[in-house]
């Protein structure tokens, strides 16, 4: 029994405050965990850098309704789900994710809530776990489920080690370097390839 296991931001869709950062022009809200690894602390500041501008959840989601998931995404995701389970974990939020999912066909979907007011603020942030790429991998554990697992990012990285397979996908220079443990691709056809090898079942490209 295989689980796959994909991070979706940087994976399958563009980042989204790094979209939203070009669009309102706002150049601190460009950092993402690739820059600051603790994600508790890239929160609040982007939370602060949203009040500081008068900025809340409608700005946001508007820029988000503009967005397409990265070329190739959907017909590599469909060609992974008719080979295993698959379950994106994210840390991103269910209020931003919707438009996107939808074009991805709608598959499964961990990842945190947004806590909004009345007047579209956004408040504060749910996480649904401490280390949840991590949990989610040792919970499928508990299910039987070997995990290939793969992502772009130091959030990742937990998920990655706990996984039977690791998997860099488009991963940023120094991440690769620090974790050369796990083989790092660019391309779909690439990560394809990646999965069949991890797999413990003769799977087809
Ligand atoms: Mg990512």
């Amino acid at each position: 029994m295989e689980i796959a296991c994909l991070d979706l931001e940087g994976v399958l869709i563009p980042e989204i405050w790094i979209r939203f950062a070009e669009q309102t022009g706002i150049e601190e809200l460009r950092a993402t965990t690739r820059d600051i690894p603790d994600y508790d602390e890239l929160m609040k500041m982007r939370l602060s850098i949203l009040d500081q501008h008068g900025l809340g959840i409608k700005e946001i989601q508007a820029v988000i309704a503009e967005m397409s998931p990265m070329p190739g995404a959907r017909s590599f995701l469909d060609w992974l789900r008719e080979r295993f389970q698959v379950v994106i974990l994210s840390d991103t939020f269910y209020e931003f994710a919707q438009p996107l999912m939808r074009q991805l066909g709608f598959p499964t979907l961990l990842c945190h809530r947004l806590k909004v007011n009345n007047s579209g603020r956004v408040e504060s942030y749910i996480i649904r776990q401490p280390d949840p790429k991590r949990c989610s991998v040792r919970a499928f554990h508990d299910l039987n489920y070997r995990v290939i697992a793969a992502g772009d990012s130091y959030n990742d990285t937990s998920m990655l080690k706990e996984a039977e397979q690791g998997i860099l996908f488009k991963a940023p220079q120094n991440v690769i370097e620090e974790f050369p443990q796990f083989p790092a691709v660019h391309t779909y056809e690439e990560l394809k390839l990646e999965f069949c090898r991890a797999s413990n079942r003769d799977i087809e490209l």
